[in-house]
């Protein structure tokens, strides 16, 4: 389909150009605050300076570059994106948003506008150096406390705060980035799909309503080890086994509900010797849902199940909270817009949660905010393998544009 203006080719193009500049055989390269994102963000910001339209390019206090394209109103639609990768990372994620929107800027920046067109290169997405994500769009909306950031260290124990002043950035000013949302009326964001879902339905295209919730949990049991050879197994203290019947547990309960994870990730047990089973037993438990409800009773579900085994097992359990965040759901209104796109370019749409989270998670508790995901091939990401088809990244591209468009009439 034509999309009048808008060159999806020439988007792909650049994205091989990108990843030709600071990729190769061993992936991408962009990790934030070194000198191949800044490379990258040199090369970025040459393009935008070609585009006829853009009247401002700026950094701001939290190093996030922002190109903007003024309109008949102060506010403003945002394209959101980052150029910053794992090592070793993938030639998409981050990549096509940012340069899926330098296109659509091309298209639309020379035109007359009813609200303001602006593009944002967020800084450090990824955390992968300081390990730290949504770095540059936390601080923006306002919720990086300084503090407890401020002791990070990277591997070779370069502090963070050290390799943000090497980039121009003060940690103790990052916050002011914030006006940069002044007249912000919507926010928009690309991005591959991550996961297998739209590639297993056949599809293209998706919107994306919103962020999972996520629990994340260590349980711990405790028993008696004992000898494996004396120890008759009615009257074992076993704390492994009531760990991995519990795992057991938590994967068919999700595998019950519509679209929620379920996902036991670390296992220490000790003695860990051959020759007694276990005394004691720690466990990961994330859980993730798109429904807040569905996300607590998941965990009501979890706590009860482990309760039971324990008493079964004769061993006692003990629950520690790691770390939680509230589902972020995206706007209903701007979905809608979306699925209008989606539909236009593709024919078809589909309405999915995203598992990890993404810059528009940062954005959406202060402005209506929504997604859209482009067929990642077999679920592959922050690998060199990962990819899309050609086509579908032109797909992608101009479901953006229509998307910024309706986004602007909307907004004015
Ligand atoms: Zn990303």
């Amino acid at each position: 389909m034509q999309t009048e203006g808008v060159d999806a080719r020439r988007a792909v193009d650049e994205l091989k150009e990108l990843a030709e500049l600071t990729g190769g055989p061993d992936g991408a390269r962009r990790v934030a605050w070194t000198e191949e994102w800044e490379k990258a963000r040199e090369w970025f910001r040459g393009k935008l300076e070609e585009i006829e339209g853009i009247t401002e390019i700026e950094t701001d206090e939290a190093g996030n570059v922002w190109a903007t394209a003024p309109g008949d109103s102060e506010k403003a639609v945002i394209l959101g994106g980052h150029i910053d990768s794992v090592p070793n990372g993938g030639w998409l994620d981050g990549a096509l948003n940012v340069v899926g929107a330098l296109e659509v800027m091309r298209a639309l920046a020379p035109r007359q506008r009813p609200v303001a067109l602006r593009l944002v290169d967020w800084a450090d997405e990824e955390g992968a150096r300081f390990g730290r994500s949504l770095f540059g769009s936390s601080a923006t909306a306002g919720i990086l406390d300084p503090e407890e950031v401020r002791g990070l260290k990277d591997k070779d124990g370069v502090a963070l705060p050290d390799a943000l002043a090497e980039h121009g950035v003060e940690l103790d000013r990052m916050n002011e980035s914030h006006k940069q949302l002044e007249n912000a009326a919507a926010y928009l964001e690309l991005h591959i799909e991550q996961g297998p879902v739209l590639e297993r339905m056949d599809l293209p295209l998706g919107v994306v309503l919103g962020t999972f919730g996520v629990e994340r949990h260590a349980v711990r049991f405790t028993g008696q080890h004992a000898h494996s050879g004396s120890t008759p197994m009615d009257v074992r203290r076993d704390a492994f086994i009531a760990a991995a019947r519990s795992a057991i547990e938590f994967r068919d309960d999700a595998r019950r509900r519509d679209d929620v994870r379920a996902t036991t990730g670390f296992v220490n047990v000790s003695p860990a010797i051959v020759t007694a089973f276990n005394g004691w037993c720690e466990m990961s438990l994330d859980q993730r849902a798109l429904d807040p409800e569905v996300l607590a009773s998941m965990l009501d579900a979890a706590y009860d199940a482990t309760e039971r085994i324990a008493t079964e097992e004769d061993v006692s359990v003990e629950w520690e909270r790691l770390w939680r965040i509230e589902p972020i759901l995206f706007d209903e209104e701007l979905i809608g817009l979306a699925e209008e796109a989606v539909n236009e370019v593709a024919g078809t749409s589909h309405r999915l949660p995203s598992g990890p989270l993404h810059d528009a998670a940062s954005m959406a508790p202060l402005m209506p905010t929504v997604m859209l995901f482009v067929k990642s091939l077999r679920g592959l990401s922050h690998t060199k393998d990962e990819d899309t088809p050609e086509e579908d990244l032109e797909l992608s591209v101009q479901a953006l544009h229509r998307l910024a468009v309706k986004t602007m009439d909307w907004a004015r």
